[in-house]
């Protein structure tokens, strides 16, 4: 029994179910979608908490180019390219049978700098956010002070008597650990068993306590949160429920609202963008998402992309039952290459707030997200990670099917000005020889 129902009940009840337990790739569309304007009044949060996290990252922007070189070219703002991938778009075209309308982009968030994945923007607003508030509270801040008051011995003294906990899959204990551990906190990372071992050794070298686990991302989260409830000087970063996560993915969306302008691409109802963003708990592509819909409103398309083994967004859509559903409930193992991405439960926080803000969700085998990887190498010459190439088959995914693109009036016209991108989420500190065996695998795989 699944929620009071039985596992063939729920098939009957909802048949694109049938496809995701039996591990085959899935499109779903979601039928609680609303226009903009209602979906949004829904999330509990507004563009004004965007723009509060927006000016408290650029508080931050003069410490974070003091501390981290690779920022300075950016004057300490964490942020990616947005590129064309007409190759790519091509090469795809040859492999999913149709040629794509439109233009296709990457987002790279495998080159952010710090972590070099999406999470270096909602973990390290969290540890920024966490950490001004501790600060201003001593004093050790005033309101307009210069922030790289807080690269000195006192400062980090200070932040030394507080501790960061979180859990992980690996790349948000990666960004807070790095982040928190600059500043001078202690940290405690508890890793799930998807995590990799360079990730845990990469912590251990800057002083993070990790902790591991032979379980699954959700048991390291409720063992992180644990230890927090004993210890009021620990801080717990909860990627299951966090606003301050979600506000810090939301600020992506302002920011490449300007780098489309930039690159004078319209977005507009007969100019559609369509956004494909890798998911695992939910919080990263959730506030993209979020942030997204208020400046595009009914105009962007967001769409989340999961592996087949680790569906467990779709499932908590589909059933409504969003964090009181897993994966394992449905019989699926939650085992997938894709580590980012490697969670058997979702976020309530974010599937209830997004539930009429996403037109759907589709899943991805394995083998697949590898061959993606290997063809992005040798069309773009681009390298990610397996969970960051999720959102690359997205737009064949949604315009294989007649009935959506008759809902959204998507006639050719429209997709010819449509834009395309795909969130490339990570993959910019895998290890030389291991991203060598990830592009070996997808050129096996061929
Ligand atoms: C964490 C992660 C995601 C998904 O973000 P969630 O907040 O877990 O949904 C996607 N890709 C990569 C590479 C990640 O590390």
């Amino acid at each position: 029994m699944i929620m009071g129902k039985s596992l063939s009940d729920w098939l009957a009840d909802c048949p694109p179910l049938d496809d995701v337990v039996r591990l085959r790739e899935t499109t779903w569309f979601n039928p609680a979608l609303l226009p903009a304007a209602e979906g949004l009044a829904a999330v509990g949060l507004t563009a004004v908490d965007i723009d509060d996290a927006a000016d408290r990252l650029k508080r931050f922007a003069p410490y974070l180019a003091e501390v981290f070189a690779q920022t300075r070219p950016s004057a300490g703002i964490i942020e990616s390219p947005l590129v064309a991938i007409s190759g790519m778009q091509q090469a795809l075209g040859h492999r999913y049978g149709f040629t794509l309308p439109g233009q296709q982009f990457a987002k790279l968030d495998s080159v952010l700098p710090i972590s070099g994945s999406i999470k270096a923007r909602g973990g390290i607003y969290e540890v920024l956010a966490h950490a001004e508030s501790l600060a201003v509270e001593s004093g050790l801040l005033t309101p307009g002070a210069d922030y790289r008051a807080l690269n000195s011995p006192q400062a980090r003294e200070f932040f030394s008597h507080h501790t960061i906990a979180v859990g992980s899959t690996g790349n948000l204990g990666l960004s807070i650990g790095i982040m928190a551990a600059q500043l001078g906190f202690r940290v405690t990372v508890h890793m799930s068993a998807d995590a990799r071992q360079w990730k845990k050794d990469l912590l251990r070298s800057h002083g993070v306590n990790v902790i591991e686990y032979d379980a699954d991302y959700s048991m390291a989260v409720a063992a992180g949160r644990q230890q927090a409830l004993d210890d009021p000087l620990t801080y717990f970063i909860d990627d299951e429920n966090s606003a301050r996560l979600f506000l810090g993915y939301a600020v992506a969306a302002r920011r490449l609202a300007g780098q489309l302008q930039a690159l004078e691409v319209q977005v507009d109802a007969d100019h559609p963008l369509f956004v494909y963003l890798p998911c695992g708990v939910g919080g990263g592509p959730g506030g993209v998402a979020f942030g997204l819909k208020t400046l595009f409103g009914d105009d962007v398309h967001c769409v989340f992309a999961e592996p087949t083994h680790s569906s467990s967004m779709l499932l908590g859509m589909v059933t409504g039952a969003h964090e009181r559903v897993s994966v394992a409930d449905f019989g699926i193992d939650n085992v997938t290459a894709a580590d980012g991405l490697a969670v058997g439960r979702p976020s309530g926080f974010v599937g209830r707030r997004m539930q009429h803000l996403i037109d759907g969700c589709y899943t991805v085998s394995d083998d697949e997200l590898f061959r993606l990887i290997w063809l992005l190498h040798e069309a773009e010459g681009l390298d990610v990670e397996p969970s960051a190439a999720a959102g690359l088959p997205g737009p064949w995914r949604l315009l294989s099917d007649p009935h959506y693109r008759e809902e959204h009036d998507l006639d050719s016209a429209r997709l010819a000005q449509a834009t395309h991108i795909a969130w490339a989420t990570g993959g910019g500190m895998v290890p030389a020889p291991e991203m060598a065996s990830y592009l070996d695998r997808g050129a096996a795989l061929g």
